[in-house]
């Protein structure tokens, strides 16, 4: 993948809401997702967002403005979940993309064909872009392992293994859901340390956890390996994922497999995919310390030291009962860089494939939290609260340690730099609702 005529800044659409400076879809990105029209029955379809309209793919394929093999590639999009498109793999998502781009350009000759295609966003509801078969959650922030592991372990926050390879365990994937629902407060068994049994009941110590989603395209073999220099053409693309907490059922549940009920009960993902070619233009070096252990072969090349990591800014902010109430604005509790992390996307898909274990398209990893090195960068409450000890006081003079039900979490994510179309991700919002009763 190189950078091509459908990243040239200076291209305009005839849709003109996506050409204002701060539009997170201009044509240079073009994104996908599923959707229809917000309470409706009508059946859910492919879009590719472009201003404040979606591109309604389905219908696109219909009209027949294009050839035949972009038109085959538009029914694979026709349907409720992307899957049999993503996995055509990078060769076919870049032709797709950039007949888009000519078709939507200012000037197109298809633009009278393309107009009855477009949507409001406003009035559309989404839904997950594609079956997610296999979830894998990483856990890349190395100054997210180091604050986590400083609450427990002070003087050796990090474990020995974290430098030598991406940590990741299996999630659950039928919990994922789309940006704009709501999460029932979960329920389970916790322990505090000077108790001598476990208690049950709603969790006490929910948290959020800022992430990057990435979406797996072309799947490999069961049996075969997935070389560094070949994980980009496999990653469909990104979005902004928050991998929702209950610490104190983590703490009591965890050891020794790992994180189980403390986990699955929540996660929320942004609408929109976007893919791997849009953010070709914020590709940046990844580097290790040379005082650090230097990754292993298969986890290593010039290549990907060269533009491993990517330049993606994140923030999360949290609006409470009260604050809705009040017509308040979110507080913003943390921006970070994905661009931070100690291992990045080629790493973890070599590494989950090393095995031979066999990714299929629609399959998703979680980045793990992305915090930064800074009061005001940090990806979660449990960090911004050093594990519930230090309340965080809001504008409004309300208290957090952890989330309180009415609250609404809400992450956007964008890449911008100059010489380069701003490239936004949209937001992952979900709101809190108390624990059903026992
Ligand atoms: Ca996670």
């Amino acid at each position: 993948m190189n950078l091509n005529e459908t990243h040239d800044p200076d291209l305009t659409s005839w849709v003109k809401s996506a050409n204002l400076e701060d539009a997170d879809f201009p044509i240079q990105n073009l994104p996908f997702a599923v959707f229809r029209l917000r309470v409706s029955d009508e059946s859910l379809r492919g879009g590719v967002a472009i201003g404040d309209q979606v591109l309604d793919l389905a219908r696109l394929a219909e009209t027949r403005a294009f050839d035949s093999d972009i038109n085959e590639l538009l029914q694979l999009c026709a349907g409720p979940s992307l899957n049999a498109f993503m996995g055509r793999g990078a060769a076919a998502a870049a032709a797709l993309r950039r007949a888009l781009s000519q078709a939507l350009r200012t000037g197109s000759e298809l633009q009278q064909q393309l107009q009855p295609c477009l949507v409001a966003q406003e009035l559309v509801e989404y839904s997950v872009p594609c079956r997610i078969g296999d979830y894998t959650d990483f856990y890349t922030s190395i100054n997210h392992a180091t604050n986590v592991g400083k609450l427990f372990r002070p003087d050796n926050p990090l474990l020995p293994n974290y430098k030598w390879l991406p940590i990741g365990y299996h999630g659950r994937a039928s919990s994922i859901e789309v940006s704009g629902h709501e999460i029932i407060r979960p329920q389970g068994q916790t322990k505090a340390p000077d108790a001598d049994s476990p208690s049950f009941g709603p969790c006490r110590r929910l948290d959020y956890e800022t992430e990057v989603g990435i979406y797996i395209g072309a799947g490999n073999a069961l049996g075969e390996r997935i070389a560094i220099d070949d994980a980009d053409s496999h990653v469909f693309g990104y979005c902004i994922f928050n991998d929702w907490s209950a610490r104190d059922i983590q703490a009591w549940e965890y050891q020794p497999l790992g994180p189980f009920l403390s986990k699955s009960f929540a996660s929320t993902i942004s609408p929109w995919i976007v893919t791997s070619e849009a953010l070709l233009p914020y590709r940046v070096e990844w580097s290790r310390a040379a005082d650090d252990p230097q990754p292993l072969a298969y986890l290593d090349s010039e290549h990907n030291r060269s533009r491993g990591a990517l330049d993606l800014k994140l923030q999360t902010y949290l609006q409470t009962a009260k604050m809705r109430a009040a017509g308040e604005p979110p507080y913003l509790l943390g921006q970070s860089n994905f661009a931070q992390s100690y291992w990045c996307v080629a790493q973890m898909v070599t590494h989950h494939t090393v095995n031979g274990c066999n990714l299929q398209p629609g399959d998703f990893f979680g980045s793990g939290t992305q915090s930064g090195t800074s009061e005001n960068a940090l990806g979660s409450m449990l960090e911004i609260t050093h594990g519930g000890k230090q309340e965080l006081a809001l504008p409004n003079g309300e208290l957090r340690k952890f989330l309180a039900d009415g609250d609404c979490i809400i992450m956007s994510g964008h890449c911008e730099k100059p010489g380069a179309a701003r490239i936004g991700f949209g937001s992952a919002s979900a709101t809190i609702l108390p624990a059903n009763p026992i």
